[in-house]
């Protein structure tokens, strides 16, 4: 299995990514960011409680997310792997995701993190937020929360991953097709010779 994790600040460009990758590997796309918006949409439980959390630009509870997780693999079988994005997001949820992954004898492949400028971040998403509708999207503060939240609670992920070797920074600014390319190499070179 190929079992890649697309990491990077809020407006990195990890969705416009992940279509092109898994579109190339044959991967199913988790985005949990998707899976909340679906169940906000919906009105579930799940939504209801999401929602309250992502307009203030906070993380949804590891619980939570982790459960959800979790439920979306075991309904998803696909050998040939996943794309993660947008999750994990703290270390519990990357100890979480191990944990899961070992059951079906699966590991992380690789982390590919998207490189990009925090005032480039901020034009992309302000910009997104004007056809998304995307309600985190529109206000600059809950913006600058997803920053300072995704600097204290989600970027300790990348020494998680360096330390066992599995950590690719990749330039993520340019055009979609140089940024792909770029990603691609990336992964061809965690790939089995
Ligand atoms: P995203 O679409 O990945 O930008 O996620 C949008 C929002 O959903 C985030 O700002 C969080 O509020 C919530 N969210 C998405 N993924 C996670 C996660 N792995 N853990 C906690 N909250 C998440």
């Amino acid at each position: 299995m190929l079992n890649i994790i697309l990491f990077g600040p809020p407006g990195a460009g990890k969705g416009t990514q992940s279509a092109k990758i898994i579109e190339k590997y044959g991967l199913t796309h988790l985005s949990t960011g998707d899976v909340f918006r679906y169940n906000i949409k919906n009105e579930t439980d799940l939504g209801i409680l999401a929602k309250a959390y992502i307009d203030k630009g906070e993380l949804v509870p590891d619980e939570v997310t982790n459960n959800m997780v979790a439920d979306f693999i075991s309904r998803s079988a696909n050998d040939k792997g996943f794309i993660f994005d947008g999750y994990p997001r703290t270390i519990a949820q990357g100890q979480n995701l191990d944990a899961v992954l070992q059951k079906m004898k699966a590991t992380v492949t690789t982390m590919i993190a998207l490189e990009v400028d925090e005032n480039e971040l901020v034009k992309r998403l302000l910009e997104r937020g004007k056809t998304s509708g995307r309600v985190d999207d529109q206000n600059e503060d809950t913006i600058r929360n997803r920053f300072k939240v995704y600097q204290q609670e989600t970027s300790p992920l990348a020494h998680f991953y360096s330390d066992q070797n599995k950590y690719m920074g990749v330039h993520g600014m340019g055009t979609i097709d140089d940024i792909f390319e770029r990603i691609c190499l990336a992964i061809e070179a965690k790939l089995p010779a």
